[in-house]
Protein backbone atom coordinates (compact mmCIF):
# COMPACT_ATOMS: atom_id res chain seq x y z
CA UNK A 1 0.00 0.00 0.00
CA UNK A 2 1.01 3.86 -0.94
CA UNK A 3 1.16 4.58 2.50
CA UNK A 4 -1.52 7.30 1.80
CA UNK A 5 -4.86 7.96 2.38
CA UNK A 6 -7.88 9.85 2.66
CA UNK A 7 -9.51 10.74 5.67
CA UNK A 8 -13.49 11.15 6.27
CA UNK A 9 -13.04 14.50 5.18
CA UNK A 10 -10.83 13.79 2.04
CA UNK A 11 -7.98 15.27 3.12
CA UNK A 12 -4.78 13.19 2.39
CA UNK A 13 -3.15 11.71 5.38
CA UNK A 14 -0.36 8.67 6.13
CA UNK A 15 -1.49 5.55 7.56
CA UNK A 16 0.12 4.97 10.90
CA UNK A 17 4.18 4.11 11.08
CA UNK A 18 3.95 5.28 7.42
CA UNK A 19 6.90 8.82 6.78
CA UNK A 20 7.69 10.91 3.80
CA UNK A 21 10.28 9.51 1.59
CA UNK A 22 9.21 5.67 1.84
CA UNK A 23 10.78 5.70 4.72
CA UNK A 24 8.64 4.36 8.14
CA UNK A 25 8.25 6.53 10.71
CA UNK A 26 9.99 5.72 14.69
CA UNK A 27 9.07 7.36 17.87
CA UNK A 28 12.20 7.62 19.96
CA UNK A 29 11.78 7.33 23.94
CA UNK A 30 14.83 8.87 26.28
CA UNK A 31 14.82 7.79 29.94
CA UNK A 32 16.00 10.05 32.34
CA UNK A 33 16.00 8.02 35.94
CA UNK A 34 16.68 10.66 38.28
CA UNK A 35 14.33 12.60 40.75
CA UNK A 36 15.31 15.28 43.46
CA UNK A 37 13.74 12.71 45.32
CA UNK A 38 11.51 9.63 45.54
CA UNK A 39 7.63 9.89 45.57
CA UNK A 40 5.92 8.11 48.47
CA UNK A 41 3.73 6.14 45.40
CA UNK A 42 6.38 5.53 43.19
CA UNK A 43 7.63 2.23 41.76
CA UNK A 44 8.99 4.05 38.63
CA UNK A 45 13.27 3.45 37.93
CA UNK A 46 14.02 6.67 39.09
CA UNK A 47 16.47 7.63 42.00
CA UNK A 48 18.43 10.44 43.25
CA UNK A 49 21.81 10.85 41.89
CA UNK A 50 24.83 12.92 41.68
CA UNK A 51 25.43 15.71 39.25
CA UNK A 52 28.81 13.87 38.05
CA UNK A 53 26.45 10.73 37.58
CA UNK A 54 23.62 12.66 35.89
CA UNK A 55 26.73 14.23 33.26
CA UNK A 56 28.01 10.50 32.58
CA UNK A 57 24.71 9.08 32.06
CA UNK A 58 23.85 11.39 30.01
CA UNK A 59 27.76 10.32 27.65
CA UNK A 60 26.44 7.23 28.17
CA UNK A 61 23.33 7.73 25.99
CA UNK A 62 24.88 9.80 23.55
CA UNK A 63 26.90 6.63 22.90
CA UNK A 64 23.90 4.32 22.75
CA UNK A 65 22.35 6.72 20.25
CA UNK A 66 25.46 6.31 18.04
CA UNK A 67 25.33 2.65 18.28
CA UNK A 68 21.97 2.74 16.84
CA UNK A 69 22.63 5.34 13.68
CA UNK A 70 21.68 3.03 10.88
CA UNK A 71 18.36 2.96 12.09
CA UNK A 72 18.50 6.41 9.67
CA UNK A 73 18.46 3.59 6.76
CA UNK A 74 14.92 3.19 7.63
CA UNK A 75 13.41 5.35 9.50
CA UNK A 76 12.61 8.97 10.24
CA UNK A 77 11.94 10.25 13.54
CA UNK A 78 8.19 11.40 14.15
CA UNK A 79 8.29 11.77 17.43
CA UNK A 80 10.96 11.85 20.41
CA UNK A 81 10.13 11.96 24.35
CA UNK A 82 11.96 12.30 27.56
CA UNK A 83 10.50 10.46 30.07
CA UNK A 84 11.62 9.68 33.34
CA UNK A 85 12.17 9.81 36.01
CA UNK A 86 11.95 13.73 35.85
CA UNK A 87 13.82 14.45 32.76
CA UNK A 88 13.65 18.62 33.88
CA UNK A 89 16.39 17.62 36.23
CA UNK A 90 19.18 17.78 33.95
CA UNK A 91 21.25 20.72 33.48
CA UNK A 92 19.31 22.81 29.78
CA UNK A 93 22.16 22.33 28.13
CA UNK A 94 22.96 18.32 28.78
CA UNK A 95 18.92 17.60 27.34
CA UNK A 96 19.49 19.80 24.59
CA UNK A 97 23.06 18.16 24.12
CA UNK A 98 21.09 14.62 24.11
CA UNK A 99 18.61 15.92 21.61
CA UNK A 100 21.23 17.58 19.23
CA UNK A 101 23.06 14.25 19.42
CA UNK A 102 20.17 12.78 18.17
CA UNK A 103 18.73 14.47 15.66
CA UNK A 104 22.20 15.39 14.09
CA UNK A 105 22.45 11.25 13.60
CA UNK A 106 18.65 10.73 13.21
CA UNK A 107 17.00 12.57 10.66
CA UNK A 108 13.56 13.87 11.77
CA UNK A 109 10.07 14.86 10.09
CA UNK A 110 10.03 18.90 9.72
CA UNK A 111 7.43 17.89 12.60
CA UNK A 112 8.66 15.95 14.93
CA UNK A 113 6.71 16.40 18.40
CA UNK A 114 9.54 16.49 20.65
CA UNK A 115 8.20 16.50 24.65
CA UNK A 116 9.93 16.89 28.10
CA UNK A 117 8.35 15.08 31.34
CA UNK A 118 8.80 18.22 33.89
CA UNK A 119 8.32 18.14 37.84
CA UNK A 120 7.22 21.26 38.94
CA UNK A 121 10.45 23.26 40.72
CA UNK A 122 12.99 21.48 38.71
CA UNK A 123 12.00 24.11 35.75
CA UNK A 124 14.07 27.48 35.51
CA UNK A 125 14.28 30.18 32.85
CA UNK A 126 18.03 28.80 31.53
CA UNK A 127 16.32 24.94 31.07
CA UNK A 128 13.31 26.37 29.25
CA UNK A 129 15.46 28.55 26.89
CA UNK A 130 17.51 25.72 26.20
CA UNK A 131 15.17 23.37 25.29
CA UNK A 132 13.30 26.03 22.71
CA UNK A 133 16.63 26.40 21.17
CA UNK A 134 16.79 22.38 20.59
CA UNK A 135 13.55 21.78 19.34
CA UNK A 136 11.52 21.26 21.89
CA UNK A 137 8.36 21.72 21.78
CA UNK A 138 5.84 19.90 23.97
CA UNK A 139 6.36 19.65 27.62
CA UNK A 140 4.46 17.12 29.94
CA UNK A 141 4.07 18.66 33.46
CA UNK A 142 3.31 16.56 36.60
CA UNK A 143 1.28 18.26 38.78
CA UNK A 144 -1.16 15.33 40.08
CA UNK A 145 -3.02 17.36 42.25
CA UNK A 146 -3.68 21.11 42.86
CA UNK A 147 -4.27 20.37 46.86
CA UNK A 148 -1.00 20.99 48.84
CA UNK A 149 -2.63 18.25 51.43
CA UNK A 150 -2.86 15.82 48.78
CA UNK A 151 0.67 16.89 47.19
CA UNK A 152 2.35 15.82 50.98
CA UNK A 153 0.72 12.66 50.97
CA UNK A 154 1.98 11.74 47.77
CA UNK A 155 5.62 12.58 48.99
CA UNK A 156 5.80 15.65 45.89
CA UNK A 157 8.47 18.09 46.17
CA UNK A 158 6.19 20.51 45.43
CA UNK A 159 3.17 22.78 46.39
CA UNK A 160 0.36 23.92 43.74
CA UNK A 161 1.87 27.75 44.04
CA UNK A 162 4.94 26.25 42.57
CA UNK A 163 3.47 24.63 39.76
CA UNK A 164 1.73 27.46 38.78
CA UNK A 165 5.09 29.35 38.15
CA UNK A 166 6.36 26.64 36.51
CA UNK A 167 3.68 26.68 34.10
CA UNK A 168 3.06 30.25 33.83
CA UNK A 169 7.14 30.28 33.10
CA UNK A 170 6.75 27.71 30.25
CA UNK A 171 4.20 30.09 28.32
CA UNK A 172 5.98 33.39 28.95
CA UNK A 173 8.91 31.15 27.33
CA UNK A 174 6.86 30.34 24.01
CA UNK A 175 5.56 27.03 24.75
CA UNK A 176 2.14 26.24 23.15
CA UNK A 177 1.58 22.30 23.73
CA UNK A 178 1.43 21.62 27.41
CA UNK A 179 0.13 18.38 29.01
CA UNK A 180 -0.90 18.43 32.87
CA UNK A 181 -0.86 15.02 34.70
CA UNK A 182 -3.44 14.31 37.44
CA UNK A 183 -4.27 11.73 39.74
CA UNK A 184 -7.23 10.81 41.41
CA UNK A 185 -8.97 8.20 44.05
CA UNK A 186 -6.08 9.98 46.54
CA UNK A 187 -6.85 8.77 50.09
CA UNK A 188 -9.28 11.35 51.69
CA UNK A 189 -9.92 12.86 48.13
CA UNK A 190 -14.06 13.35 48.04
CA UNK A 191 -15.88 14.10 44.24
CA UNK A 192 -15.77 17.59 45.31
CA UNK A 193 -12.23 17.60 46.30
CA UNK A 194 -11.72 16.06 42.63
CA UNK A 195 -13.56 18.66 40.56
CA UNK A 196 -11.50 21.44 42.49
CA UNK A 197 -8.38 20.10 41.11
CA UNK A 198 -9.89 19.68 37.68
CA UNK A 199 -11.52 22.99 37.46
CA UNK A 200 -8.03 24.78 38.60
CA UNK A 201 -6.23 22.76 36.12
CA UNK A 202 -8.43 22.96 33.07
CA UNK A 203 -8.91 26.98 33.89
CA UNK A 204 -4.99 27.54 32.77
CA UNK A 205 -6.16 25.84 29.21
CA UNK A 206 -3.40 23.34 29.03
CA UNK A 207 -3.84 21.27 25.90
CA UNK A 208 -3.63 18.47 27.33
CA UNK A 209 -4.58 16.59 30.28
CA UNK A 210 -3.69 12.72 31.89
CA UNK A 211 -5.86 11.63 34.44
CA UNK A 212 -5.02 8.44 36.06
CA UNK A 213 -6.44 6.67 39.30
CA UNK A 214 -3.78 6.09 41.84
CA UNK A 215 -2.58 2.72 42.22
CA UNK A 216 -0.64 1.79 45.44
CA UNK A 217 1.95 -0.46 44.08
CA UNK A 218 3.72 -2.80 46.71
CA UNK A 219 6.68 -2.19 47.95
CA UNK A 220 6.26 1.58 47.86
CA UNK A 221 6.11 3.51 51.17
CA UNK A 222 2.80 4.28 50.38
CA UNK A 223 1.65 1.11 50.43
CA UNK A 224 3.44 0.38 53.95
CA UNK A 225 2.16 3.18 55.26
CA UNK A 226 -1.64 2.06 53.91
CA UNK A 227 -1.36 -1.57 55.36
CA UNK A 228 -0.67 0.04 58.63
CA UNK A 229 -3.47 2.05 58.28
CA UNK A 230 -1.27 5.25 59.29
CA UNK A 231 -3.18 8.58 59.83
CA UNK A 232 -4.45 10.12 56.41
CA UNK A 233 -3.21 6.81 54.03
CA UNK A 234 -6.08 4.17 54.44
CA UNK A 235 -9.00 6.41 53.61
CA UNK A 236 -9.19 5.56 50.07
CA UNK A 237 -12.26 6.38 47.84
CA UNK A 238 -14.38 2.94 47.36
CA UNK A 239 -14.72 1.65 44.05
CA UNK A 240 -18.26 3.61 42.82
CA UNK A 241 -16.13 6.91 44.15
CA UNK A 242 -13.41 6.10 41.85
CA UNK A 243 -15.77 5.44 38.72
CA UNK A 244 -17.64 8.38 39.16
CA UNK A 245 -14.84 10.47 39.53
CA UNK A 246 -13.75 8.99 35.65
CA UNK A 247 -17.28 10.07 34.75
CA UNK A 248 -16.92 13.64 36.44
CA UNK A 249 -13.57 14.17 34.68
CA UNK A 250 -15.08 12.85 31.38
CA UNK A 251 -18.12 15.48 31.77
CA UNK A 252 -16.40 18.15 33.29
CA UNK A 253 -13.03 18.57 30.33
CA UNK A 254 -15.81 17.57 27.29
CA UNK A 255 -17.54 20.92 28.53
CA UNK A 256 -14.45 22.44 28.45
CA UNK A 257 -13.83 21.59 25.20
CA UNK A 258 -11.05 18.48 26.07
CA UNK A 259 -11.72 15.24 24.14
CA UNK A 260 -11.16 12.28 25.75
CA UNK A 261 -9.07 9.95 23.11
CA UNK A 262 -8.08 7.47 25.38
CA UNK A 263 -8.72 5.84 28.89
CA UNK A 264 -7.14 8.37 30.66
CA UNK A 265 -6.27 11.24 28.20
CA UNK A 266 -7.77 14.31 26.94
CA UNK A 267 -6.94 17.20 24.20
CA UNK A 268 -7.98 20.23 22.66
CA UNK A 269 -8.39 19.41 19.34
CA UNK A 270 -5.58 18.67 17.01
CA UNK A 271 -2.97 18.41 20.89
CA UNK A 272 -3.38 14.68 21.06
CA UNK A 273 -0.08 13.08 22.25
CA UNK A 274 1.44 11.68 19.18
CA UNK A 275 4.32 10.01 20.72
CA UNK A 276 1.89 7.76 22.89
CA UNK A 277 -0.68 7.33 20.37
CA UNK A 278 2.28 5.35 18.19
CA UNK A 279 2.27 2.64 21.79
CA UNK A 280 -1.18 1.97 20.85
CA UNK A 281 -1.20 1.89 17.23
CA UNK A 282 2.17 -0.25 17.71
CA UNK A 283 4.41 1.41 15.30
CA UNK A 284 7.95 1.03 15.68
CA UNK A 285 9.75 3.10 18.42
CA UNK A 286 13.76 2.74 20.16
CA UNK A 287 14.47 3.54 23.79
CA UNK A 288 17.78 4.61 24.63
CA UNK A 289 18.66 4.69 28.68
CA UNK A 290 18.32 1.90 31.38
CA UNK A 291 14.83 -0.41 31.27
CA UNK A 292 13.75 1.73 28.20
CA UNK A 293 11.81 -0.52 25.85
CA UNK A 294 11.78 -0.73 21.93
CA UNK A 295 9.54 -2.36 19.24
CA UNK A 296 11.57 -2.89 16.24
CA UNK A 297 10.18 -5.16 13.06
CA UNK A 298 8.18 -7.47 15.41
CA UNK A 299 10.35 -7.68 17.97
CA UNK A 300 10.23 -6.22 21.50
CA UNK A 301 13.50 -5.18 23.02
CA UNK A 302 14.25 -3.94 27.12
CA UNK A 303 17.17 -2.80 28.14
CA UNK A 304 19.22 -3.94 31.15
CA UNK A 305 17.99 -1.86 34.85
CA UNK A 306 21.85 -1.74 35.62
CA UNK A 307 22.61 1.65 36.32
CA UNK A 308 26.51 0.46 36.73
CA UNK A 309 26.41 -1.23 33.96
CA UNK A 310 24.86 1.85 31.61
CA UNK A 311 27.15 4.34 32.85
CA UNK A 312 30.28 1.70 31.62
CA UNK A 313 28.63 1.95 28.08
CA UNK A 314 27.19 -1.97 28.37
CA UNK A 315 24.01 -1.39 26.64
CA UNK A 316 23.20 -5.04 27.06
CA UNK A 317 19.09 -6.48 26.41
CA UNK A 318 17.38 -7.57 29.58
CA UNK A 319 14.82 -9.65 27.00
CA UNK A 320 14.89 -9.83 23.45
CA UNK A 321 11.09 -10.92 22.60
CA UNK A 322 10.03 -11.92 18.93
CA UNK A 323 6.65 -11.39 18.81
CA UNK A 324 4.41 -14.35 17.32
CA UNK A 325 1.55 -13.90 15.57
CA UNK A 326 -0.77 -14.34 18.59
CA UNK A 327 1.35 -11.68 20.13
CA UNK A 328 0.71 -9.04 17.70
CA UNK A 329 -2.83 -9.74 17.56
CA UNK A 330 -3.44 -9.59 21.21
CA UNK A 331 -1.35 -6.33 21.63
CA UNK A 332 -3.57 -5.05 18.57
CA UNK A 333 -6.78 -5.72 20.55
CA UNK A 334 -4.88 -5.04 23.95
CA UNK A 335 -3.17 -1.71 22.73
CA UNK A 336 -5.52 -0.46 20.08
CA UNK A 337 -9.04 -0.58 22.31
CA UNK A 338 -6.97 1.74 24.29
CA UNK A 339 -7.95 4.50 22.00
CA UNK A 340 -11.79 5.70 21.95
CA UNK A 341 -11.57 5.26 18.31
CA UNK A 342 -10.35 1.43 18.66
CA UNK A 343 -9.46 -0.69 16.46
CA UNK A 344 -9.73 -1.01 12.54
CA UNK A 345 -11.12 -4.54 11.84
CA UNK A 346 -9.37 -6.56 9.34
CA UNK A 347 -10.24 -9.81 7.81
CA UNK A 348 -8.11 -11.26 10.17
CA UNK A 349 -9.46 -9.69 13.19
CA UNK A 350 -12.71 -10.76 11.87
CA UNK A 351 -12.38 -14.26 11.65
CA UNK A 352 -10.25 -14.83 15.36
CA UNK A 353 -12.07 -12.51 17.30
CA UNK A 354 -15.88 -12.86 15.57
CA UNK A 355 -17.46 -14.52 17.71
CA UNK A 356 -16.17 -12.69 21.04
CA UNK A 357 -17.11 -9.48 19.42
CA UNK A 358 -20.22 -10.38 19.29
CA UNK A 359 -20.69 -11.31 22.60
CA UNK A 360 -19.60 -8.26 24.08
CA UNK A 361 -21.27 -6.52 21.83
CA UNK A 362 -24.35 -7.94 23.29
CA UNK A 363 -23.11 -7.74 26.70
CA UNK A 364 -22.93 -3.72 25.48
CA UNK A 365 -19.18 -3.25 26.85
CA UNK A 366 -18.07 -3.04 22.65
CA UNK A 367 -19.30 -1.55 19.64
CA UNK A 368 -19.00 -1.30 15.67
CA UNK A 369 -18.84 1.59 13.51
CA UNK A 370 -18.13 2.15 9.82
CA UNK A 371 -15.40 -0.94 10.44
CA UNK A 372 -14.07 -0.03 13.76
CA UNK A 373 -14.66 -1.65 17.12
CA UNK A 374 -14.53 0.48 20.80
CA UNK A 375 -14.98 0.26 23.76
CA UNK A 376 -18.78 1.46 25.17
CA UNK A 377 -18.92 3.55 28.17
CA UNK A 378 -19.66 0.74 30.20
CA UNK A 379 -16.77 -0.93 28.25
CA UNK A 380 -14.31 1.54 29.86
CA UNK A 381 -15.60 1.18 33.58
CA UNK A 382 -14.71 -2.86 32.86
CA UNK A 383 -11.98 -2.41 30.35
CA UNK A 384 -9.67 -5.03 32.33
CA UNK A 385 -12.08 -7.21 31.59
CA UNK A 386 -13.21 -6.73 28.56
CA UNK A 387 -9.44 -5.70 27.12
CA UNK A 388 -8.02 -9.59 29.02
CA UNK A 389 -11.05 -11.17 26.77
CA UNK A 390 -8.72 -10.89 23.36
CA UNK A 391 -5.66 -13.35 25.10
CA UNK A 392 -5.86 -16.39 22.46
CA UNK A 393 -4.92 -19.39 23.39
CA UNK A 394 -2.03 -20.84 20.72
CA UNK A 395 -4.46 -23.16 18.67
CA UNK A 396 -6.93 -20.41 18.22
CA UNK A 397 -4.24 -17.85 17.18
CA UNK A 398 -2.95 -20.51 14.10
CA UNK A 399 -6.15 -20.47 12.72
CA UNK A 400 -6.29 -18.79 8.87
CA UNK A 401 -3.06 -17.42 9.66
CA UNK A 402 0.25 -18.84 7.59
CA UNK A 403 2.88 -19.55 9.68
CA UNK A 404 4.79 -16.67 8.95
CA UNK A 405 1.70 -13.99 9.21
CA UNK A 406 3.11 -10.38 10.30
CA UNK A 407 0.51 -8.47 8.78
CA UNK A 408 -0.22 -5.26 10.94
CA UNK A 409 -3.10 -3.55 11.88
CA UNK A 410 -3.14 -1.18 8.98
CA UNK A 411 -6.95 -1.20 7.64
S1 LIG B 1 8.75 12.46 40.18
FE1 LIG B 1 7.76 10.77 39.08
S2 LIG B 1 9.39 9.28 38.66
FE2 LIG B 1 10.16 10.73 40.21
S3 LIG B 1 9.77 9.73 42.15
FE3 LIG B 1 8.01 11.07 41.74
S4 LIG B 1 6.53 9.77 40.64
FE4 LIG B 1 8.50 8.71 40.60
Amino acid sequence: MSGIQRNAAGAAERAPGASAAGKKKLGIYIHIPFCVCKCAYCDFLSAPASAEVMEQYAASLKQEIRECRELAEKYTVSTVFFGGGTPSILPGRTLAGILEELLCLLPAEPDVEITVECNPGTLTEEKLDSYRAAGVNRLSIGLQSADDRELKLLGRIHTFEEFLENYELARKKGFGNLNIDLMSALPGQTREGWLRTLERTAGLEPEHISAYSLIIEEGTPFYGRYREGAPGYSELPDEDTDRLMYEDTKRFLGERGYTRYEISNYARAGFACRHNLSYWDRTDYKGFGIGAASLLDGVRYKNSTELAAYLKEDFSYESVLPLSRKDELEETMFLGLRKMEGVALTAQLREIYGELLGKLEREGVLAQDRGRIFLTDRGIDVSNYVLSEFLLDEEMAGCGLGTEGKERNEG
